[in-house]
């Protein structure tokens, strides 16, 4: 580590390459500052934009609407499932509609079948149902449960959630 005078003469501007002095860490001024948050919005909000333009696309090829109930108002409440987890390389959430070439999602999109957000969280959680409930399934969702008629079993649960597969990472390119 550099002693910390060292470093703070070191230091420049992340938007407009000028020396900082005294406390500044990132910014020369507040001018750099939000210039920096403005850019930030800016590409978040593109990227929404894209990543919803390409969904809407996706979910026109895959019919328009959910394929269990036939749900078809708001894009936002579809989704992608995947029908077998072991074959799932990414989620396709706007961040990676987004960000990844439109030949890798289309293929991710191959493996996925469209459903409503409804359905989509009672394929994943089947031993939830009011009608039926089956507290010890509701509780293990993720290892053993069947689900009736999907032709899903036990560990497929959840892999559309946040759990992660280690695999190798394809780079994110458009
Ligand atoms: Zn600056
Ligand atoms: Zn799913
Ligand atoms: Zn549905």
């Amino acid at each position: 580590m550099f002693p910390a005078r060292y470093r703070l003469a070191m230091s420049i501007c992340t938007v407009c390459r000028r020396a900082l002095v005294g406390r500044q860490r990132k910014f020369c001024s507040l001018r750099c500052k939000n210039k920096d948050t403005n850019n930030r919005n800016q590409s978040y909000a593109a990227q929404q934009t894209r990543g919803k333009s390409r969904k809407l696309r996706l979910i026109e090829q895959m019919g328009s609407m959910c394929s269990r109930c036939g749900y078809a108002r708001n894009f936002a409440a579809l989704e992608f499932h995947h029908k077998d987890p072991q074959s799932k390389g990414f989620q396709l959430d706007l961040r990676s509609l987004s960000n990844r070439s439109w030949g890798s999602i289309r293929a991710e999109a191959r493996k996925c079948i469209l459903v409503c957000a409804n359905c989509h969280a009672e394929i994943h959680n089947s031993g939830c149902r009011l009608d039926n409930v089956d507290c010890d399934a509701a509780a293990n969702s993720s290892i053993s449960i069947s689900i009736s008629g999907s032709g899903l079993t036990g560990s497929m649960q959840r892999h559309c959630g946040s759990v992660r597969q280690k695999k190798p990472q394809l780079p994110d390119k458009t």
